[in-house]
Parts: C-alpha cells; structure tokens; sequence
C-alpha cells in the first residue's frame, strides 16, 4: 500500500509544519511500525515516543489523523485517508521534539503520589472476586488517553485526571492494604477525584474498556463508606456532599441555594461569593426567592437516611 506519512516535525497543532515521507507497506503495518521503519530507511532523526510495540506500555500515543491513539494498536490500512496519514503530538503533553512528548509532566508527575506501594494488613488469604478491582486496573497501561479527552483537563492542568486517579483506585480497592482511608484521603485533595466532573469523557476515551470515569465515581463511593468526604485542604466537597444530603434528607430533594452556600462555607462567605452569580440567575430567571419546600413523601425519604446510617453503623461495628 502505498502512502504519505504526514509527520509533524515543527510548528504546533494548529499550525504545523510537516514533513511528507512515501512509503509502500502492507495494509496490516502498524503506524508505530511505519514510524520505525521511516526513521531507520529515511530519516535518522525523527522523534516520536514507543516502547512495547504491543500495546503494553502506552508511551506510543500520539495524534493520528486526529484523534489520539497508541500508535502500535492502529494499522496504517485502518486510519488511512485516502492514502495519507497525519501523525501529530498529543494535545495535553508538553513537546520536547517533533511528536515526542515529556512523559514525566504528561502523566508520571501526577500518577507518582498515588503509587505508594501496598502496605500490607496481615497474612489473611483473599479471594479472586476481592481481587477484581485491582486486577482490572492494573490492565491500565498509562496511555494517557483518559487524560486527553478530559474535560476537566481543558481548563485545569493541574487536574489530577483519570489516568493517575486510576492508580489510586488501583491500591485503594486492594484488599491487602492498610492504609486504604490515608489514600482516599490524598485523592480527595483539590485536583482529586471531587474535582471530576462526571463528562464520561474519559470512560470514552479508554481503547481497554477500563471505563476511568467509573473508577473515580466508584473511588468516591468507596472514600464515603470510610468517612472519607474530602482531603485534609478541600473541605469544601466535604461540605457539597453533607448540605446535599442534609437538603434532600430535610425537605425530599434538591435545595440549591441552600447547598451553594454550604459548599463555599455558609451564608456570610458563601454570601458574598455567590452574591454576583445569583444576582444574574435571579434577572435571567434561573433563581427564585420563592422559599424552598418540603415535597409530599419527604418523610418516606428521611426514613431511608435513617436506615441507611443504622446499617452503616452495624457494618462499622461489624468490621
Ligand atoms: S485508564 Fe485507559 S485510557 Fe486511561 S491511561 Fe489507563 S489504559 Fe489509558
């Protein structure tokens, strides 16, 4: 097949700067192999990231045509169009050359603090279905991807972001270790998993099904069956989620105003912080000064909270 290889080697994703390599290979070669074999028969000098070339490692992600993919799970037959393909850095990753990207800022930066080994709790044999959780995450190859579709990322990068939320639910799901609330609770520092905000993004994103945005919501899940509500520095999402459950607890749904003002630390702080945004909400429409009321059946509902803590508490004393 024959084809031109696009390759950017200057310039920036919107204004590149390319040079055209023609090349004749089979339809099943993998993008990552064209790339290898470009630079050992045409030019010595490309740089681009790769490993494994198997899909294990993830350091071959870059942009193709496009969209971002580990360069060795593509063929060129695949993602060519009309007989050209385009090859581009990833959109997040700092560029120390052409498409090489800084590994270090781009992911292992962030995933490092959750990486702390296991600190075992004892000797006690666990079972396969314990193991679940962690066997699926440590399928996660640190592509990156998860990151690059990250809505959150777009405006923040000091996001954590799923990739190396993912290693911290990899140890916080493990039965083995000890120190399981300490990391759920350095996951939910500002940039944590409470900064996520639920896009599905990077669920999308993921070629292995891992399904990240899951994982988070599941690491969240998991922080408050151990207490654990927020990071010793971000004890607002501590607030959000106790005002919003005190709201629907209270009256049977939802009391905006009220869980605003909690969330940004009660009436005066919250007050004067939120006074321009509800100031526009209310000329638009959006806010009303109607009190909030209690809906039929708020009873019913306090009932569930009720039983919720008693079963919380006989599971606590249980373990
Ligand atoms: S969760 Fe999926 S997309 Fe994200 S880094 Fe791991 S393998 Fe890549």
């Amino acid at each position: 097949m024959k084809l031109t290889i696009k390759f950017q080697r200057e310039g920036t994703r919107a204004k590149p700067v390319y040079a055209d390599y023609e090349v004749d290979i089979p339809e099943e070669t993998t993008v990552y192999d064209a790339l290898v074999s470009i630079r050992e028969t045409q030019d010595g000098t490309m740089a681009f990231r790769g490993n494994c070339g198997v899909g294990f490692c993830g350091d071959c992600t870059v942009s193709i045509n496009g969209g971002q993919k580990p360069s060795c799970l593509v063929t060129v037959g695949n993602v060519q169009k009309e007989n050209v393909i385009t090859i581009q850095p990833v959109r997040y990753a700092p560029v120390t050359k052409h498409v090489m990207y800084d590994a270090d800022k781009f992911i292992w930066d962030k995933l490092t603090p959750f990486a702390r080994g296991l600190v075992p709790n004892g000797d006690r044999p666990v079972s396969d279905k314990e193991l679940e959780p962690v066997r699926k995450a440590m399928r996660c190859t640190t592509c990156g991807l998860c990151d690059e579709g990250c809505s959150v990322i777009d405006v923040n990068l000091d996001f954590y972001g799923p990739a190396a939320l993912m290693k911290l639910y990899r140890f916080a799901f493990d039965p083995r270790d000890s120190i399981t609330a300490e990391r759920l609770t350095q996951g939910s520092e500002t940039n944590g998993i409470w900064d996520c905000v639920h896009c599905w993004e990077a669920t999308e994103h993921c070629p292995f099904g891992l399904e990240p945005t899951h994982r988070i919501m599941e690491t969240r899940d998991h922080g408050v069956s151990y207490g654990v509500r927020s990071g010793h520095g971000n004890k607002s999402a501590e607030r959000h989620y106790d005002s919003f459950a005190r709201s629907v607890e209270r009256s049977g749904w939802l009391d905006e105003r009220a869980v605003a003002l909690a969330s940004y630390g009660g009436l005066v702080k919250g007050g004067i912080k939120l006074l321009p945004m509800a100031l526009k909400a209310l000329k638009r429409g959006k806010a009303t000064l109607k009190p909030h009321h209690k809906r039929p059946g708020a009873g019913e509902i306090k009932k569930i909270f009720e039983r919720y803590r008693r079963s919380t508490a006989d599971r606590r004393k249980e373990s």
